[in-house]
């Protein structure tokens, strides 16, 4: 690319800030990075009943989480009112716009008569006089775009090829509404022109938008920008995705424990194909690699197991320094009363088998805790008749036993397994059990090591003592 591009993402803040509109404002991202670019953010606040700051707030806030900074200063629309008037002003000067008085009703009996929803243009090329006459009434009136009914618009979609629209199929659409709002399409083009936005990239839903919004170029003689559309993102039912399918938030992602770089890792992904098997990427990666040109037409399904399996191949190769962090953004006081170094280690046993921070905080819960409420149902699959003695036993060698390092602890349990001549899981299952609270997890060897001798003995004496109790009332 010659010249550096210049994009933008332009939420309007009626709610917070979702997967899809995430995705779009990753992949401005991404394309403006990788050709060393700008970009921008643009907050559509021009819907005053409906935008509100709290949102503006979060859908800022996500983006910094997400590491999406934009450069250059946050424009908002609705401190731009003047700037859309005076276009509008130069629109109806030029003869490119003009007034519309017509009421509701005579819409309504128009429609009716030509059989179609389209303006079939009364207003158009009424006199001078006409229109003086109906704003001395103070006749309320909205301004629309005059628009030939011949030739066509056409334009070439960085993703979706040549789309060509006749210009038959486009009435003279509204560009100022009766209470002197302008609209989103017109709004739309001011402003990518002010900030000299070069390439406009964003959700397919807004394609049918934008051969009114070339119209509305070139009326005022402006350049048109490049349009790329990204296809929609679609429940696992081929809905378009929304609340029915669960959290679409990007802030219920992070409560939830993912972190900002498996996230965005997968929203890349979704619908574009690098053409190679990576798929474990970090931002830096993503910018080197991410190309508009590989993102297919087709709309892409939303797939929880998969972001799950990008989440869980994020933690595993981090370094617990950065999980700590992370952890603690969501749960301040996880591991407070102990060392980082323990903490650490915590993170290093458990990171290989959870998915997001929150399942390993979960995963990790009976190193700060001793567990306490047991499944009846799992204390059944460990009871067997030689469990306590197993554990009696084991208990009291463990106690003995002299220093307290992970081989020593290792080798001493398989020897014990093995001059006793058990079975490795008559003593693994109940042992892990008891001390964790669950039947499987990580390493008992380190799980023991790290709990201390103290509190794995605590907790196995504890364990005989639920048995022996449930024995006697057998
Ligand atoms: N405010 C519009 C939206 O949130 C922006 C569309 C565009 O990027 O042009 O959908």
């Amino acid at each position: 690319m010659n010249i550096p591009p210049r994009v933008r993402f332009a939420p309007s803040p009626t709610g917070k800030l979702h997967l899809g509109g995430a995705r779009t404002a990753l992949s401005n991202y991404l394309f403006a990075k990788r050709y060393n670019g700008k970009f921008l953010l643009r907050i559509e606040d021009t819907d005053l009943e409906r935008s509100k700051k709290e949102y503006v707030d979060q859908i800022c806030n996500s983006l910094i989480w997400m590491d999406l900074k934009w450069d250059e200063e946050l424009v908002f629309q609705s401190s731009r009112k003047n700037i859309y008037h005076q276009a509008v002003d130069q629109l109806i000067k030029s003869k490119k716009a003009y007034k519309c008085f017509a009421s509701k009703e005579e819409l309504l009996i128009e429609r009716e008569k030509t059989g179609s929803f389209s303006y079939s243009g009364i207003w158009r090329d009424r006199s001078d006089a006409d229109i003086e006459n109906e704003l001395k009434k103070g006749t309320s009136f909205t301004v629309r775009l005059k628009n030939s009914d011949l030739g066509h618009t056409k334009f070439t979609d960085l993703i979706y090829g040549e789309i060509k629209i006749e210009h038959s199929q486009i009435d003279d659409f509204i560009i100022v509404r009766s209470d002197g709002s302008p609209v989103y399409n017109l709004t739309n083009v001011i402003d990518d022109n002010e900030m000299a936005i070069t390439h406009v990239i964003r959700g397919e839903d807004h394609i049918a938008n934008t051969p009114k919004q070339i119209l509305i170029y070139n009326s005022l003689e402006l350049t048109v920008p490049v349009f790329g559309h990204l296809p929609m993102i679609l429940g696992p039912d081929k809905k378009r995705l929304s609340k029915r399918h669960g959290a679409i938030g990007v802030q219920s992602y992070q409560d939830e424990g993912y972190q900002s770089k498996a996230l965005l890792n997968y929203l890349a992904l979704l619908g574009w194909n690098p053409g190679t098997e990576e798929e474990i990427m970090n931002l830096s990666r993503l910018i080197n690699i991410y190309d508009l040109k590989q993102v297919q037409k087709k709309s892409a399904i939303f797939d929880l197991k998969k972001l799950d399996w990008i989440s869980g191949q994020h933690l595993k190769n981090q370094n617990n320094k950065e999980i700590l962090d992370n952890l603690r953004m969501i749960e301040p006081k996880w591991g407070e009363k102990n060392t980082d170094d323990f903490c650490f280690q915590i993170i290093e046993l458990n990171k290989p088998r959870s998915k997001s921070l929150r399942e390993l905080i979960y995963n990790s819960a009976y190193f700060f805790k001793n567990p306490s409420e047991f499944d009846q149902n799992d204390i059944g699959k460990v009871h067997k008749d030689e469990t306590i003695d197993i554990l009696l036993a084991f208990t009291k060698e463990l106690q003995g036993l002299s220093d307290w390092s992970l081989v020593k602890i290792e080798v001493w349990m398989k020897l014990f397994i093995h001059d006793n001549d058990l079975n490795f899981g008559s003593v693994m299952k109940p042992v892990r059990f008891f001390i964790s609270g669950v039947l499987n997890g990580a390493s008992l060897f380190e799980i023991i090591f790290l709990l201390g001798k103290d509190l794995t003995t605590f907790r196995l004496k504890k364990g005989i003592e639920i048995l022996s109790n449930r024995k006697e009332s057998d």
